[in-house]
This record gives structure tokens, sequence and C-alpha cells, in this order.
């Protein structure tokens, strides 16, 4: 490591990494990577001159935890000079980023007060980092789109669910408008079936016939159309036919004289 460059450390890591194999995936949920990151740490704070064993650990806050405030911010200046001086062959590495997540923000991580980016800018691993930061930008603005059409698209779902419910209601109703008026019709078909009498009886004697709906016509006009009317039904169809004008109002005078005591039933 004599002939090295200062720096070239990190390099020597990241070489011995690849070749044990090991895992460097960013987040490892498996193995947080710890062979890996427990190596470029121990190899840091050989670099630095301070004695630091980092076993046991397994986050980066428990690497830390058990060296001075002082050895944390050489430990730290000094793998981020290590990243400093990798080439670029590197940066664009899962190993790297693996390096980074443990270091950024630094402040927070470690309470070394030092921008990352300012300390790596003008290197590659400055540059690896803007377009890391990039990427996270855009992802997030891609997931910031992607929940803004999402809630258009809702919207617009919850707007057909409820066109599409109006709809269906407006066709019920519309198809139950038809029944009632088939009934109707089939109503008054079988109301002009019957004889003028009949058709008197049966105004005076079912309540399910709106003589409203009665058509003109089918309302007896005729003193003959009385004749075999009893005087209980006339007095009850008066009732029913009550203050109605028109042909109603024919029918009730006739219907009038038929009713008067001493007439004939
Ligand atoms: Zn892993």
């Amino acid at each position: 490591m004599s002939n090295r460059e200062p720096g070239g450390w990190l390099e020597d890591v990241l070489v011995g990494a690849q070749s044990a194999r090991w895992c460097t995936r960013p987040f490892c949920t498996t193995c947080g990577c710890l062979e890996f990151r427990q190596a470029f740490w121990t190899a840091a704070a050989r670099q630095a001159g301070i004695d630091a064993r980092f076993e046991a650990a397994r986050l980066p806050r428990e690497i830390l935890s058990g060296v001075s405030v002082t050895d944390r911010e050489g430990l730290v200046r000094t793998l981020v000079a290590g990243l400093g001086e990798l080439p670029p062959r590197w940066t664009d590495s899962e190993a790297f980023r693996t390096i980074i997540t443990d270091l950024d923000p630094s402040l927070i991580r470690h309470g070394v007060p030092m921008a990352l980016d300012t300390e790596l800018s003008g290197t590659p691993a400055g540059e690896a980092l803007a377009r890391m930061r990039a990427h996270f930008e855009e992802v997030r603005a891609q997931r910031h789109r992607q929940r803004a059409y999402e809630s258009v698209q809702a919207t617009e779902e919850r707007r057909r669910a409820k066109r599409e419910t109006r709809a269906i209601a407006h066709a019920n109703r519309e198809s139950e408008a038809r029944r009632r008026s088939a009934e109707r019709l089939d109503l008054l078909v079988a109301i002009a079936r019957l004889s003028p009498g009949e058709r008197l009886v049966r105004f005076a004697t079912d309540p399910a016939l709106v003589l409203d709906c009665v058509p003109a016509g089918l309302i007896p006009a005729q003193e003959l159309d009385l004749t075999e009317l009893e005087r209980a039904m006339a007095v009850a169809l008066l009732r029913r036919i009550g203050r109605r004008k028109g042909p109603w109002g024919r029918l009730r005078r006739m219907l009038g004289r038929l009713a008067e005591p001493g007439s004939p039933t």
C-alpha cells in the first residue's frame, strides 16, 4: 500500500470487497452490508491512526459510538477524503452508494459539521453524489406526479361511478313509469270493455281506480246508462266524483237526480 496515493486505501477496500464477494447493496435488509461496512470503517480508522474496532456494530451510529468526538470527526473526514480520491470507475458502484448512505447527512448521523457535497465537489465522487441527489429528486418528483395522477384518476372514477348511479336510477324511474303507464293502459282497456252500467259500478267501488285518469269518452253521459244503477251505488259514486267538473260534473248532476229521496231505485 506504500506505493499508493493518499486516499487510495479506500479503493483497496473496494477491490477487497469485490474479490471477497461481500454484499455492498445499499440498504440491504438481509445482511446490512455488515462485512463491507466494518471493513471500510476499520480501514478509515487505521488510515486516520485511530484505534477502533467495529466488529459488533451494525448501524453507523453504533460504529461511531465507541470513539471520541474528535476521533469521530477524524474518522468521518478520513472516509470522505478517501471518497474524494476514488477514481470514476468506483463512483457509480453500489459500494460507493453504500458508503454515502453511511455518511449522509454527516451532521445528523455523526454530529460532524460537514457538507458532504461541498467536501466532495470537483471529484468523481462529488459528481456521482450530485447524480445520486438528482436521481433521488427525480424519483421523488416522479412519485409526486404519480400520486397527483392517481388522485385525478380517483376523482374521475368517483365522478364516473356517480354518473353511472344517476343513470341507473333514471333508467329505473323510466321503466317504473313505463310499467305504470302500461298498467294504466291495461286498466283503461278493461274499463272500456265494460258496459256503461258496469263501468259506473267500477267507478263507485274500485278505490285503486283514479277517476282523473279515465278519459272523457269512457265516462257514461246518458240518462239511459244510469237506469240499472242502484241508489246506494249512485250515492257512493257521487262521493267519489266530488266537485270534479266537465264530464264528471254532468254525470254528478244525473246521479244527483237519481239519488234524490223519492226517486225510483
Ligand atoms: Zn446484503
